[in-house]
């Protein structure tokens, strides 16, 4: 039984979620000890519950002490099966963090899976749909297995009500890349999304990163979508020869459109000056998986609280050394497994 504490680090939710997914892939007992207890709302939320007890399913696993509100519990995974899922978080909980727990253990799976997950999709502090289809899961593919992600209804915050689709195609054992230069920057989409929202808002976040960007308009775009509740995500898209980034900005009551562009395109600006090919979230999203495919390598912004939380989680759970390396500030190379130890030895 790997014991762990869930205020450690960063001490949100990702603590918990990483060290479930790694519990499914390792097949190791958890317990799971102050999930986010210096958070305002400590303990399990609607996600997060769902999250564990997705992970409980597809393990055919043992979980104990998981309810609304828990701050400790306990998960005995059993061995992994593939198959048909449907899960609904039952809120607006992020759908992509509940997937983010159980993906890793079905890419490795024994046989194909369909997931079905049900809450938000387009949720702050998580990954939106656009950033999971475009940005991360190419990634994975990259690794062997197989993953196509369908939006079939959007869910904002608070509303919910969105659904996403996934169909897996596992892989025996996952192959690692090395990711460290971004080539050049061949196409760069803002897209203004709105659900029942006034147009004005989307033209206004559009306008303001084309002013202070001076990118083609042909990039740029307003899309009007149909969802339980009111939404605007405005995305910036950068399609490079290495892989494709995305930057993502919400609107929300009493939040003028001209500052999430702002704040959209200053994260787009500051990738693009640093010149390197991965973003601060996707650095720590790529660690567990590269960590399971026993190395890997990529260069990103100065590390993320998530980041380092991450890193020190999974050498509680592999064998798998991790340096990190801030070459020229602010480029920051990760090296993982067999990648970090060529560079010790040499
Ligand atoms: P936590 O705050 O512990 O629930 O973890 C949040 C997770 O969502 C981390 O893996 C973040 O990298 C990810 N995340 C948060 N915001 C974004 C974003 N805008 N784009 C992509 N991933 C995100």
């Amino acid at each position: 039984m790997i014991e762990i504490d869930g205020s450690a680090g960063e001490g949100g939710g990702q603590v918990l979620r990483s060290a479930v997914a790694l519990s499914m892939v390792r097949g190791v007992p958890i317990r799971v000890r102050n999930i986010r207890v210096n958070r305002p709302r400590p303990g399990l939320r609607r996600q997060h519950l769902t999250a564990v007890q997705a992970a409980a399913a597809i393990s055919g696993g043992r979980l104990d002490g998981a309810a609304l509100g828990s701050t400790e519990l306990e998960l005995e995974p059993g061995p992994v099966a593939g198959g048909d899922y449907r899960f609904a978080v039952g809120t607006a909980g992020s759908t992509t963090l509940v997937l983010q727990t159980v993906l890793p253990a079905l890419l490795t799976a024994p046989s194909p899976s369909s997931l079905v997950l049900e809450g938000g999709t387009h949720n702050p502090m998580a990954p939106p749909f656009p950033f999971l289809a475009r940005t991360f899961l190419p990634l994975i593919e990259r690794m062997g297995p197989r993953v196509t992600a369908t939006l079939e209804r959007p869910g904002f915050h608070p509303a919910g009500g969105g659904r996403i689709r996934l169909e897996i195609e596992p892989c025996e054992r996952l192959r690692g890349f090395e990711l460290h230069e971004r080539g050049k920057v061949r196409a760069r989409r803002v897209t203004a999304l709105l659900a029942h929202l006034p147009r004005h808002i989307g033209e206004r976040e559009l306008r303001l990163v084309q002013k202070k960007s001076g990118w083609p308009s042909s990039g740029f775009s307003l899309e009007e979508i149909d969802s339980d509740g009111p939404g605007n995500l405005l995305t910036i898209e950068l399609e490079s020869e290495a892989l494709t980034e995305t930057f993502t900005g919400f609107g929300r009551p009493r939040l003028r459109a001209e500052v999430v562009a702002q704040r959209t395109f200053q994260q787009a600006r500051r990738y693009l000056k640093a010149g390197v090919p991965v973003g601060e979230h996707l650095a720590d999203q790529l660690l567990l998986p590269l960590a399971l495919a026993g190395g890997g390598a990529f260069t990103t912004l100065p590390l993320s609280r998530h980041a380092t939380t991450q890193i020190d989680l999974l050498g509680r759970f592999l064998d798998v050394p991790i340096v990190v390396d801030q070459v020229a500030p602010p480029r920051t190379v990760v090296r993982i497994g067999r990648h970090a130890k060529s560079l010790t030895s040499s």
